[in-house]
């Protein structure tokens, strides 16, 4: 899953609109964020296999640190603690955890059964909607759109600029999912983790687009001047 976990995050908005749709992302999309990361490092791999299943070339072969579900948990925790340490927002730290944790039912909804219940046991489960093409894209498009309606209703994007970075974030998100749906499989898996890390842009954005407004006064800025 792809789109479907930032519709998550864009959703969430309405639960806690003290929190930036940057940490939103950040959490729903928190453990793809590491993936790169510790392919790069060698501690996880994946293999280009075509028709692995019918959406993805991707065969992942161990990712036990950032996907099996009990690191998820262990993430979410973690992700919750730090924001409860540094906002004192505790609704806002627990809805934090739990969206790192969303994103793991996402992905077991989506892949195949190569997703490990615990990093030391080799049992992997996934209901494998990826099979199907039709259903994975009515569902995540379902899912992101909602999300886009709800982040737009509820997000309060009152700048003409802000509607714009907003807009053209939802465009290329889809139009980067409709390229992963119809595009050629990657050429080999090391560019996987460097695509891969191009997704803390993404988070990047999110920040810029729900960042606050508060200017200085006039008055202030030129009696500091
Ligand atoms: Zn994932």
């Amino acid at each position: 899953m792809f789109i479907g976990h930032f519709g998550v995050g864009l959703g969430a908005k309405s639960i806690d609109k003290r929190i930036s749709l940057g940490t939103l992302f950040f959490a729903s999309q928190f453990i793809d964020l590491l993936w790169p990361i510790l392919l790069l490092l060698g501690l996880e791999s994946v293999k280009i296999e075509a028709s692995n299943t019918t959406v993805t070339p991707l065969n992942f072969i161990s990712y036990p640190i950032s996907h099996s579900m009990f690191a998820v948990i262990i993430w979410g925790i973690l992700f919750a603690v730090v924001y409860y340490l540094i906002k004192k927002n505790l609704r806002g730290s627990i809805l934090l955890g739990v969206l790192v944790f969303s994103h793991w039912l996402l992905d077991f909804l989506t892949h195949r059964p190569d997703l490990q219940l615990f990093p030391w046991s080799d049992y992997k489960v996934g209901l494998g909607l990826w099979n199907s093409f039709t259903g994975t894209v009515i569902v995540e498009g379902l899912i992101f759109f909602a999300g886009v309606f709800i982040f737009y209703k509820v997000g309060k994007l009152q700048s003409k600029s802000k509607k714009i970075w907003f807009w053209s974030l939802v465009i290329f998100l889809a139009a980067i999912y409709v390229m992963n749906l119809f595009g050629p499989p990657p050429p080999s898996e090391e560019p996987i983790a460097y695509v891969g890390l191009t997704q803390w842009l993404l988070v990047a954005w999110a920040y810029w687009i729900d960042r606050s407004d508060k200017v200085l006064p006039m008055s202030s800025a030129s009696s500091k001047a």
